[in-house]
């Protein structure tokens, strides 16, 4: 069996309203579908959601990176080969981890499909019997903030996900409104995304959320400063998670020698796929750290990855499975029930791609084959 074709539609997915973070407001998300054929009839389904803020790459990058390197490099490969496409990908291609599981994804869907298993069955099995999502808070005045969080948990939400980091006091009056809302059992997170521009601004907010009673708090310094991030976590009593600070196994590995977090919040987007996440789920277990699955706010498709991922391993404890609730329309569906996240049970990633959809949300697409 063989791959027989790689075809790359880029898509505009319609959010219900903006979705804003400490360094960039989205109106729509830009992302883009890969869809893999073999010989034998099959299909898979993989995603690639870039994050320039993050991995470096653009919607037009991916984009060319998966027509012109990784789709005509994947021709003729074994979907089961997952090792060696991943090798063979790395070294054609350095980074472009977003573009890396945009294919790896689509590869997991098919061999789900090709051996009659749901992708969890590949991964490790059922560990947890279902999987819990949070309430995701944009960045909004304290006030606003609070009574979305207010609602959210009149609608059954037991956890609260907090994005600060635009400007310190606002930042603790965020936390302290939401907590006031919300009353003492509910859990809540907060997530900086390099917000705050030194350790100094780092501490004078965490000092004073230190009474909030959060989980913990995420990326609380610039990605790329491990040494700040283990800094301020000896001087807080705060949980730390670490995100854009971590992308593969060689960041993990300082991310362990530092010291520098307390838990980590995995990404498909930023490691490369499924493959790959296992190596760092497998990393962090090693070194006693509890994992999230977060996303870059994807459709069902890559949102369903990191769902089998997520309810597949003991150690991964958080997940932030949420993007498709945040689209008008997407091109499949996960079952939602309030916020609970129900897993299918059917081969592969247990999507039904809807291809009259797929294809009015296609902006420029490209099919790559032996033709
Ligand atoms: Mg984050």
């Amino acid at each position: 069996m063989k791959i027989i074709s790689v075809s790359v539609m880029a898509i505009q997915l319609p959010l219900h309203r903006p979705f804003i973070v400490a360094y960039e407001t989205y109106e729509t998300m830009p992302t883009i579908i890969v869809k893999l054929q073999t010989d034998t009839g099959y299909i898979g389904y993989g995603e690639a959601t870039p994050d320039q803020h993050v991995t470096g790459e653009t919607w037009e990058s991916t984009y060319a990176v998966l027509t012109k390197v990784l789709g005509p490099l994947v021709l003729d490969e074994h979907p089961f080969n997952i090792e060696r496409i991943h090798a063979r990908m790395d070294d054609a291609l350095y980074g472009c981890p977003a573009a890396k599981a945009g294919i790896d994804i689509a590869c997991y869907d098919l061999m789900g499909k090709i051996s009659g298993q749901p992708v969890y069955h590949l991964l490790g099995g059922l560990y947890h019997d279902s999987l819990t999502i949070p309430y995701v808070l944009s960045i909004k005045e304290p006030e606003a903030m609070a009574q979305e969080a207010a609602d959210a948990v009149a609608n059954g939400y037991g956890c609260i996900k907090i994005k600060v980091g635009l400007h310190r006091d606002t930042d603790i009056e965020r936390v302290h409104a939401v907590r006031k809302a919300v009353g003492k059992s509910v859990q809540i997170r907060v997530d900086a995304n390099q917000g705050w521009q030194n350790r100094t601004d780092t501490l004078y907010v965490l000092e004073r959320i230190e009474d909030c009673n959060i989980d913990w708090i995420e990326q609380p310094v610039v990605a790329d400063d491990l040494v700040a991030l283990a800094d301020v976590r000896r001087q807080t009593t705060l949980p730390i998670m670490v995100d854009e600070g971590l992308h593969d196994v060689r960041d993990m590995r300082e991310v362990i020698a530092l010291g520098a977090a307390d838990r980590i919040n995995i990404k498909l987007m930023k490691c490369g796929g499924l493959y790959p996440a296992l190596k760092l789920v497998s990393q962090a277990e090693m070194a006693r750290m509890e994992c999230q699955v977060g996303s870059m706010v994807e459709s069902s498709v890559a949102t369903a990855a990191g769902a089998h991922l997520s309810i597949a391993k003991k150690n991964i404890t958080s997940n932030e499975m949420v993007g498709p609730l945040m689209f008008t329309q997407d091109i499949g569906a996960l079952n939602y029930e309030g916020s609970r996240l129900h897993l299918s049970d059917k081969p592969g990633l247990g999507i039904e791609v809807d291809e009259r959809m797929l294809a009015e949300m296609v902006c420029i697409s490209e099919t790559v084959d032996r033709k």
